[in-house]
């Protein structure tokens, strides 16, 4: 039985300019520091990892790669990655948190045609609406 992986079919609604854009706008040690405390180590950053008990600190973050990486545990990424792993989300929700953070405005690829045209049509009702109350309170 195979199973198609529901990830690749995720990633595909949103454009990867968008999550490029998405982790230059995030700074890594900063959005991790926001959810665990961060020790600046060197170059980089050291935390108690989150992702599985540990006394000394083997997670490991590197601002100049905007990387991270557990020695105890193995994992590492983006992050994207740490948020997705952190929350328990999927890919694109950890994606859109992070752009929201960031303030960036997601550009979904899968986007539907009908709905973009009742959108269009909603608005353009609007500005009707909002012309005609302008109209009658002038008069
Ligand atoms: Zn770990």
């Amino acid at each position: 039985m195979a199973h198609s992986l529901p990830h690749s079919k995720i990633v595909a609604q949103i454009s990867k300019e968008s999550i490029e854009k998405v982790l230059e706008a995030t700074d890594i040690v900063d959005l991790i520091g926001s959810y665990i405390q961060v020790k600046k180590a060197g170059s980089q950053y050291k935390a108690l990892c989150p992702f599985h008990h540990e006394k000394s600190p083997s997670f490991t973050i590197t601002p100049s790669r905007q990387y991270f990486h557990c020695f105890g545990c193995g994992k590492g990424g983006s992050a994207i990655t740490f948020i997705r792993d952190y929350e328990n989300l999927p890919f694109v929700d950890a994606v859109k948190k992070l752009a929201t953070r960031a303030g960036i405005h997601l550009v979904e690829e899968a986007s539907d045609p009908k709905e973009d045209q009742s959108r269009r049509a909603r608005g353009r009702l609007l500005d009707v609406h909002r012309e005609a109350t302008a109209f009658s309170t002038s008069c």
